[in-house]
């Protein structure tokens, strides 16, 4: 059944913080519902074509990894009522044009995930301009692994300890995880006065 108005829905929030669960949950819903899905995430791994949302409880759903933010408009199907986006965060900022064209034109209902902040805290990639755009924002939440407070944070770690802020995205040779935290648990050395 096609939709007779397009929309915006910006699922965000930290690492954990349920952002897949929640998007898988609105796929399979969608799927119920009769609509016609379509789902997509960044290759950042040069791996393009059939991939998978995954969330961090083994939860899955089929998608299709493409390389820039333009490729949703080149593969969407005629029948499409719905498209859902993961990890929307790694894409161009022309992601917000493309948005907006699937729900204005298209009239399509679009499903957006993704960090609204990267490890230093800083509004990340299109997200913030998406949500400025959206009809539904859901800013979902983890719990910060220090004092178990709710954490919209991404911690950053390099070989355990926090990343400083001008570490580079890729560290040779060194141990790099993430936790979510909580503003006062969330540390960035380094960082300039005026940030
Ligand atoms: P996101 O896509 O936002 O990274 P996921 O949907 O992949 O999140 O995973 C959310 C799940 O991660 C939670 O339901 C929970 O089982 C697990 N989890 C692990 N660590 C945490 C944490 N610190 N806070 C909340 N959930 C956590
Ligand atoms: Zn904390």
């Amino acid at each position: 059944m096609k939709h007779h108005q397009g929309r915006i829905e910006v699922i965000c929030g930290s690492m954990f913080s349920g952002k897949s669960e929640e998007l898988i949950r609105r796929i399979r819903r969608a799927e119920i519902a009769k609509q016609t899905v379509q789902v997509f995430k960044p290759s950042l791994d040069d791996r393009y074509g059939i991939a998978s949302v995954n969330s961090h409880d083994g939860r899955e759903a089929d998608a299709v990894a493409i390389e820039e933010s333009s490729d949703i408009l080149n593969n969407i199907n005629g029948d499409t009522t719905v498209v859902a986006i993961d990890e929307a965060q790694f894409f161009d900022n022309h992601l917000v044009e493309i948005c907006r064209q699937l729900a204005d034109e298209h009239n399509l209902r679009v499903i957006v995930a993704g960090l609204d902040m990267d490890f230093r805290g800083e509004p990340f990639g299109p997200i913030p301009a998406l949500m400025a755009q959206a009809e539904q924002v859901d800013k979902l939440h983890a719990i910060c692994v220090v004092c178990g407070n709710e954490a919209a944070r991404s911690q950053r770690l390099i070989n355990g300890k926090p990343a400083n802020y001008n570490d580079p995205i890729i560290l040779i040779g060194a141990t790099e995880s993430y936790e979510a935290r909580c503003r006062n648990c969330h540390k960035v050395p380094g960082r300039p006065a005026d940030k």
